[in-house]
């Protein structure tokens, strides 16, 4: 299956796994819900599940002890402690389930000219147009491949973008502008980017398409 909007390629496949053997249901049962079972891969056996904790969607603090809180380099310091910390607390499983290809880490995997012409490419190809930055990608990019591309786009540019204009003081973020809007922005068309006179803004006004699904 391949979804047109997020470029993704989705596959389910069969179970083929091997049945549960001490599950104590039994044999009808246990092809049913075995199944769902899997591999225990956290926490290791043996190991401590001890975390530094936290609680899921409190954010960060308002308030760090950096030179700029709020700033650029303070995010991302931020985000590279917390990383760190993930790390430490899952072990292994942390590649495993791919932690390493999330994120600005992603990045690292480009270089400078290849997210400059990347970035052109999104630019001449607005998905708002319905094009697709994908296939003048794969044929200007020969080191990337269709996972690496969507991966960038999605860990790398759009972040960016987001950011970009939220420090910008855009209190609503459309991210099908991303590519088209920027000239419509200076013709003062229908401006989805708006920033007005209150200077505060928060995160709850930054909408996209790709986060509320209504692309
Ligand atoms: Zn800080």
């Amino acid at each position: 299956m391949f979804c047109g909007k997020c470029l993704l390629r989705l596959t389910c496949l069969e179970w083929t796994g091997p049945p549960h053997k001490k599950c104590p249901h039994n044999a009808d049962s246990e092809s049913d819900t075995s199944r769902w079972l899997g591999t225990r891969v956290w926490p290791i056996k043996g190991k401590s599940i001890e975390t530094k904790g936290g609680v899921i969607g409190k954010g960060r603090p308002d308030f760090c002890l950096c030179v700029s809180p709020g700033s650029e380099e303070c995010v991302k310091t931020h985000i590279a402690d917390n990383r760190i910390q993930l790390q430490f607390d899952l072990g292994p499983p942390f590649w495993r389930w791919k932690f390493d290809e999330m994120g600005e880490e992603v990045s690292k995997l480009w270089n400078s000219e290849e997210q400059k012409k990347f970035t052109s490419l999104v630019k001449m190809n607005p998905v708002s147009q319905g094009k697709s930055f994908l296939k003048p990608a794969l044929e200007s990019l020969p080191c990337q491949h269709r996972k690496s591309i969507v991966s960038y786009y999605f860990n790398v540019y759009v972040p960016r973008r987001i950011s970009m204009k939220t420090r910008a003081g855009c209190k609503i973020i459309d991210t099908d502008d991303d590519e088209a809007g920027e000239a419509s922005y200076s013709k003062g068309s229908r401006k989805r980017c708006r920033a007005d006179s209150v200077t505060s803004y928060s995160s709850k006004y930054v909408k996209t398409r790709y986060l509320t699904g209504r692309r």
